[in-house]
C-alpha cells in the first residue's frame, strides 16, 4: 500500500511529502537543491538522513519528536531496502549524519554491502544505529561487526567462537539507564533515566564496545547505549526507541540530539 502521512517537519526546507514517495535519485536532488538554499538565507544546518523499513512504529510522533529536536537540524527520510541505492560513498556529500532506524533484513549483495562499509567506515559521515537497527540483516552473520552489537535471532548462533542464547524482547518495560563508568569524559553528556520502552534481552555486544548507558534490569542486555570504532568512524548506538512511550521521554531526546551532535562533530570532510 502506498503511504499518503507525510512526516511533519519544524523548517520549511524540506517538504516531506514529495521525499516521502521520492526514488533515490530525486532524494538526492531534493537534498542537494535544499542545501544550496540553505547556504544562501542561513546557518548551515546538520542534515540527517533517516532511513526506516522493515518494522513498522509510530511515524507521526517520530516525526515530530525529530522536529522538537532543534532548528539546527534538518531531517530527510529514505526507506529500506528500495532506498538501498542511497548506502554508497558520496551521500556524505548531501548528509552530515545517518540514522539507521530500519529492521532491513532484505539481503544484501556482497557490492552492495561492499559500498555500505565503505560508506560507514570513512568517517565523512556520522552514523547512529538505533534500536531495530540492532536486528538488520540476520543473513549476514559478521553484521555484528557494523555496529559492535546485534540481536540473536537463532538459538546457538555462533558470534566470536562461542554459541549464543536466543535473543528476547518485551515491550512496555519501565526501564532504569544510568550513565556506565567511563574513563575521563563521556564524549556528550549523559544522564540518569527511567523510560517506558522496549527491552532486548541476550543481545551480544562486543567487549571492545564503550559502553554509554547500562541497566541492571532483569531479562535485558546490561549495555544500553554504546560506541564502536568502526574504519575510521567512531558510530554511535542507541538501543532504546521501540514507539511513542519512549520518543516523548525528554531524556531520550536529549540523547538523540547530543548524540547526533558530537557525531557530527567527528566527521572529517
Ligand atoms: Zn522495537
Amino acid at each position: 500500500m502506498k503511504r499518503k502521512i507525510g512526516w511533519r517537519w519544524g523548517g520549511a526546507l524540506l517538504v516531506l511529502g514529495a521525499i516521502w514517495s521520492a526514488t533515490a535519485a530525486s532524494l538526492m536532488a531534493q537534498a542537494a537543491e535544499n542545501s544550496i538554499k540553505s547556504e544562501k538565507t542561513e546557518a548551515a544546518k546538520i542534515r540527517v538522513l533517516v532511513f526506516d523499513g522493515g518494522h513498522p512504529y509510530d511515524e507521526p510522533e517520530f516525526a515530530e519528536m525529530l522536529t522538537a529536536l532543534g532548528d539546527e537540524f534538518e531531517f530527510s527520510r529514505a526507506t529500506l531496502p528500495q532506498d538501498r541505492a542511497l548506502l554508497a560513498p558520496g551521500l556524505e556529500k548531501k548528509f552530515d549524519a545517518l540514522l539507521f532506524y530500519d529492521m532491513c533484513q532484505t539481503p544484501m549483495s556482497d557490492e552492495e554491502f561492499a559500498r555500505y562499509e565503505t560508506l560507514l567506515k570513512s568517517g565523512k559521515i556520522g552514523v547512529f544505529f538505533l534500536h531495530h537497527r540492532l536486528s538488520a540483516h540476520p543473513e549476514r552473520p559478521d553484521f555484528w561487526k557494523i555496529a559492535g552489537g546485534t540481536y540473536v535471532f537463532e538459538q546457538n548462533r555462533e558470534i566470536e567462537g562461542k554459541r549464543r542464547p536466543l535473543g528476547a524482547y518485551e515491550h512496555d518495560r519501565e526501564i532504569d539507564v544510568k550513565p556506565a563508568r567511563i574513563d575521563g569524559e563521556p564524549p556528550f553528556p549523559l544522564e540518569a533515566f527511567t523510560i517506558i520502552d522496549e527491552s532486548y534481552e541476550n543481545m551480544w555486544v562486543s567487549p571492545n564496545v564503550k559502553a554509554l548507558l547500562t541497566t541492571d534490569a532483569p531479562r535485558m542486555t546490561p549495555q544500553v547505549a554504546w560506541t564502536w570504532t568502526l574504519g575510521d568512524a567512531e558510530v554511535l548506538v542507541f538501543a532504546l526507541g521501540h514507539d511513542k512511550k519512549a520518543y516523548e521521554n525528554p531524556a531520550f531526546r536529549r540523547f538523540l540530539k547530543n548524540g547526533l551532535n558530537w557525531l557530527v562533530e567527528n566527521v572529517k570532510k
